[in-house]
């Protein structure tokens, strides 16, 4: 299924906002996606000053997730651990949408959006970049911010992780790296994108497990790379070795803004896109960006906190937290001591988490008023505290230590104690009779 067909059927499931009016790239699109956020797909039908319409909010819920992935949403969380723990090639195919149009290597063509008040400029952020290492032959995938310099030149955010490392190894060879952009893609390729694998693990693998083996990339037209063959458009290019711009400031998931640094300047070979293309945009710190970049995470920590707890329920990285610093836990006690495992396994699978609360699976981590219950009634600060200071945490938390990385981290364990009748925290109720079931249906119509 592609990008286009995704929105089709949601347009079938009247969850699709058409803007027709015509809106401006500078503020205006992102203002809209800022008040629809947590809404349905946007489609901007008329973007001033440009051909192609502009969408957002594709991937922005859970549920729409999981539809697009064809499963519930409580199977989110297995499905990802299981896609990026067995990951699978896709085919190649001979000929692709994504290489339609031939275009110029010219960035004036796209709608890119200028969304908060102190950023540089105009950004791609829903580019998903593929590189390989010539000297070891890895191949990676994943999302990377992108400013626009000028008609013909990005400058992309490395963050020292495995793009970096393939950038770095080229940049010994004193050689650019060949990389390819891809926009407008099936969310899988999102979610696996923002994976964590191994390094040496090709995240286009993920996407297609994730996606039942229904993947099929193309390669490139100028450049030794693959897309996705069904991506609404292509950015091939590479990174240069030795040519850096200053980079920032940009909103980061946190909402607050990163920091300028300078960082390597990307050099437009050539534009591919599908006829009639979508430009996808995905705003900074917006419902969507948390879930593509959290749920991966929840996966990974769900599947930790399994290993040392007999059964857990649901893992949150709340919207609060950024989708990214906050976790929510619901676990099954059997011992005096599993909310605090619990809590330690999260803490290890997830570097960046900095606040964590575990909580009995009679508690609803995705509501925010029933954990603070639970924290009033089952919590006792003097035992049920962890305190770990100066651990390794997320670079974008202004209030920790951000050239060494350190922060203190924090974990309630919110679970009963065993040692105390059950009645005691038991939640109070009213009997529901059928009869006054059928009169509160007929008051709320
Ligand atoms: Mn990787």
């Amino acid at each position: 299924m592609s990008l286009r067909k995704i929105i089709q059927e949601a347009e079938k499931r009247r969850e699709v906002l058409r803007i027709t009016d015509e809106v401006s790239p500078k503020y205006e699109v992102a203002c809209l996606m800022r008040e629809f956020d947590d809404g349905p797909i946007l489609v901007f039908d008329r973007v001033e000053g440009y051909n192609m319409k502009v969408i957002a909010n594709v991937c922005g819920s859970r549920g729409r997730l999981a539809y697009a992935l064809g499963i519930n949403e409580m199977e989110l969380h297995s499905k990802l651990y299981s896609s990026i723990n067995s990951p699978t090639p896709p085919d190649v195919a001979s000929s692709a949408p994504s290489q339609e149009v031939i275009e110029e290597p010219d960035l004036t063509i796209l709608p890119i959006l200028t969304h908060f008040e102190k950023d540089k400029g105009p950004y791609i952020t829903s580019g998903v970049v593929y590189a390989r290492n010539r000297e070891d032959q890895v191949e990676n995938v994943s999302i990377h911010r992108l400013q626009v310099l000028d008609d013909s030149t990005l400058a992309i955010r490395l963050v020292p992780r495995h793009l970096y490392r393939i950038w770095m190894s080229a940049k010994e060879r004193r050689e650019n790296l060949e990389v390819a952009i891809s926009l407008g893609l099936h969310p899988a390729v999102y979610l696996a994108a923002a994976s964590s694998p191994p390094y040496g693990v090709n995240e286009y693998h993920i996407a297609n497990s994730l996606m039942d083996g229904k993947l099929k990339l193309a390669k490139c037209l100028k450049t030794e790379c693959f897309v996705p063959a069904e991506a609404e458009i292509v950015i091939e290019g590479e990174i240069s070795f030795e040519k850096e711009a200053m980079e920032g400031p940009f909103v980061d998931i946190l909402g607050t803004y990163d920091i300028e640094r300078l960082q390597p300047k990307v050099n437009v070979k050539t534009i591919t896109h599908r006829k009639e293309c979508l430009y996808q945009a995905i705003l900074p710190s917006g419902i969507e960006h948390k879930l593509l970049m959290g749920l991966p995470r929840e996966a990974v920590i769900h599947e930790a906190v399994s290993r040392v707890v007999p059964y857990v329920k649901d893992v949150v990285l709340t919207s609060g937290g950024g989708g990214w610093l906050h976790a929510l836990i619901s676990i099954r006690k059997q011992k005096e001591g599993d909310g605090k495992n619990a809590l330690l396994a999260a803490f290890a699978a997830h570097p960046s988490l900095k606040h964590a609360i575990v909580v009995d699976d009679d508690i609803d981590i995705h509501d925010l008023s029933a954990v603070e219950w639970a924290v009033a009634t089952r919590f006792q600060a003097d035992e049920d505290l962890i305190v770990i200071g100066k651990a390794r945490g997320s670079s974008l938390d202004p209030s920790s230590d951000q050239e060494r990385l350190l922060t203190s981290k924090l974990g309630l364990d919110a679970t009963r104690p065993l040692d105390k009748p059950i009645e005691k925290f038991e939640r109070a109720r009213i009997p529901l009779s059928s009869r006054v079931k059928k009169l509160v249906e007929k008051l709320r119509k």
